[in-house]
């Protein structure tokens, strides 16, 4: 399966996008090495944040900058929700933490409600994502200045079909041909893969140690002749920088306590200040020793300074560091293999960056160096973007480059003991394809149910119910006569296609594909949503007229304030611009957003009564200006 299957020549550059649970990045090939794009704000990497107010809509940078304010109305996180149910436990979990509110829609599908210009909405996970995919292409539209269509997306190794889909719905949603949806290791392991080539014969083995903001993932590929294959992946969907910033917070809450008798854990706005003083004192602590948290007024009017060494910091976290290791030791034991084998440990994610972890890592590999020269944050982005030039036929060096993933779950059919007869098993690469014959177990049985489930559990109820089908119309038989071939067939983008056929008596025939996932969004909502999208590219593209009227007449208004002491202007007359441009001020604050042609009605007012004035001022001015020039010339 050679990637330059899904070429999508002509269209103009694709790019790759890491659609992080907090932060996404996105990159392009261009001039023959990867460029990661700088957002409006000059930051590499975006909040995957969404914010909804009386007004408008806002992405990135702007949601999380007013999520303090507008809490219910901030989404984040959609990544935790994108392919899931309401009912999954992880769900019900997440929910408890999430200051915005999500209920069960149709279909047991998780729906956040958010209000946006006083109406309340309902959105799908999808839709979220979508809007943070919609952002991460203009970003790269503004810099590449023309029109981007095409993507590739990565998602963590662990995500399911149905997040999977999802995620390709999300880009569907957002106007993108999502050309292909890789895993987040492999996407590091193409990075780190253009930079180094495998010279050893039987290939290598690469651990790729991925920690980010909130979750962590382990995986092992192995490299061989340009192939990349993903042997096994662990982690923890719940572990990562907030984890150990959560730590140092509720250190410096008990000595708060200790020193001033007071418990700041109650009081949200002092906790905000003092977790955002403790994420930026982390990562201070990865480059020095020792460093300070200094916060006014945190408390009752009670100031906070307080100092913390690199050592404190790693004694508070060593238990999550550890877990981190075991996980690391897990992957190895799935993957089977020894760590002396490790050829290369690629750091991902922005927790990397702590020494403790990295020297940890090190012991573990007996001193091996670590790759660490992509910047973690933007490794992921930055093998996608390879990925997408690939797809696109715009790198010629890598086009054999041939990328295997893994299953991250078993899949197998729900049998009629209970138990669940494994088809596919997990860590298998894909694609894959596998067989089994099954049979009736009553005489005359008209057809055969054949329930997919994920999971690797023993009684299949207990496992994930992915889907089914139904196979009937079987031939009057005794019982175990029929053979029915059943069929698990996975692609090279993770998508599972399930066939059942009688093969002995009717050759028989069904097929699913996840398509018919009931989870998943039907073609109608997605054009729906597809609309739903323009409608709010419009809005956003209205809003951005309306704030360039309203800056004009502002710009105006304060112009006019600023001259007035210039002007030769008697008192009645000043006092005219100096109230008329009060009020316009007023007018403006109260008119936060409103229709362009209110702000030009309004400056239009403003300018027919206060340019005659300023004009005659101007002509008095230049008069008097000319007579000076005249009585110079005749001295
Ligand atoms: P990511 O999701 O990969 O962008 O990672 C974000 C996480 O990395 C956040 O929890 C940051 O606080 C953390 N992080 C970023 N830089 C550093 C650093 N220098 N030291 C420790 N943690 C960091």
């Amino acid at each position: 399966m050679a990637l330059v299957a899904e070429k999508a020549k002509g269209e103009g550059p694709a790019i790759g996008i890491d659609l992080g649970t907090t932060y996404s990045c996105v990159g392009v090939w261009q001039h023959d090495r990867v460029e990661i794009i700088a957002n409006d704000q000059g930051n590499r990497t975006t909040p995957s944040y969404v914010a909804f107010t009386d007004t408008r809509r806002l992405i990135g940078d702007a949601a999380k900058n007013q999520a303090v304010m507008n809490p219910i109305n901030t989404v984040f996180d959609a990544k935790r929700l994108i392919g899931r149910r309401f009912s999954d436990s992880c769900v019900r979990s997440d929910m408890k933490l999430w200051p915005f509110k999500v209920i069960s829609g149709d279909n047991n599908k998780p729906m956040i409600v958010v209000k946006y210009k006083n109406e309340t909405k309902q959105l799908a996970p999808e839709e979220i994502s979508s809007m943070v995919l919609y952002k991460m292409r203009e970003i790269a539209e503004v810099y590449l200045g023309s029109v981007v269509k095409n993507a590739v997306v990565t998602v963590p190794a662990y995500f399911n079909d149905s997040q999977r889909l999802a995620t390709k719905d999300a880009g569907l949603i957002a106007g993108m041909n999502v050309m292909r949806i890789i895993n987040e290791p492999t996407a590091a392991a193409i990075a780190y893969g253009l930079d180094k080539k495998v010279s050893s014969t039987g290939g290598k083995h690469v651990l790729i140690f991925d920690l980010g903001g909130g979750t962590f993932d382990v995986s092992i590929l192995k490299i061989e002749d340009e192939i990349f294959e993903v042997k096994a992946t662990a982690g923890d969907t719940h572990l990562g920088g907030e984890d150990f910033d959560n730590r140092m917070v509720n250190h410096f809450v008990q000595e708060f306590e200790k020193k001033h008798k007071k418990d700041i854990s109650k009081n949200p706005k002092a906790l905000r200040r003092l977790r955002t003083s403790c994420e930026r004192a982390k990562r201070t602590l990865s480059s020095t020793t020792e460093t300070t948290i200094e916060i006014d007024s945190i408390f009752e009017g009670k100031d906070f300074f307080s100092k913390i060494t690199r050592a404190k910091f790693e004694e508070l976290n060593m238990d999550l560091f550890l877990k981190c290791m075991e996980s690391v030791e897990n992957c190895m034991r799935d993957a089977k293999i020894d760590n002396s084998i490790i050829h290369d440990i690629v750091l991902v994610g922005g927790s990397t960056r702590i020494p403790k972890l990295q020297q940890l890592l090190q012991d573990f590999f007996n001193g091996k160096e670590l790759c660490k020269n992509i910047n973690p944050d933007e490794a992921v982005a930055y093998g996608a973007a390879v990925q997408a030039a690939v797809l696109s036929g715009g790198v010629e060096k890598v086009q054999d480059l041939l990328l295997l993933d893994v299953t991250p779950l078993s899949l197998g059919v729900w049998r009629y003991t209970g138990k669940t007869t494994v088809m596919i098993p997990r860590n298998t690469t894909i694609p894959t394809k596998k067989e089994k014959v099954f049979t009736t177990i009553m005489q005359n049985q008209y057809g055969i149910i054949i329930d997919v489930v994920e999971g690797e559990r023993i009684m299949a109820r207990d496992n994930k119910l992915l889907g089914g089908l139904v196979l009937s119309g079987l031939p009057f038989s005794p019982k175990g006569v029929p053979s029915i071939s059943v069929c698990f067939e996975i692609d090279a983008n993770g998508i599972l296609v399930i066939s059942a056929e009688e093969i002995l008596l009717t050759g028989r025939k069904k097929k699913i594909t996840i398509n018919d996932y009931k989870n998943r969004l039907h073609s109608w909502e997605i054009e729906k949503m597809v609309k739903e999208a323009e409608k709010y590219k419009a809005e956003d593209e209205e809003n951005k007229k309306k704030e360039e009227a309203k800056v004009l007449f502002e710009l105006y208004a304060y112009g006019l304030r600023d001259s007035v002491s210039d002007l030769a202007l008697n008192e009645a007359n000043k006092k005219t611009i100096v109230d008329a441009v009060k009020k316009a001020l007023l007018w403006l604050n109260a008119n936060q957003l409103v229709e362009c042609s209110k702000y030009e009605d309004e400056r239009a007012k403003l300018e027919s009564l206060c340019n005659p004035i300023i004009a005659k001022a101007k002509m008095r001015q230049t008069a008097g200006s000319k007579s000076q020039a005249c009585s110079k010339v005749g001295r």
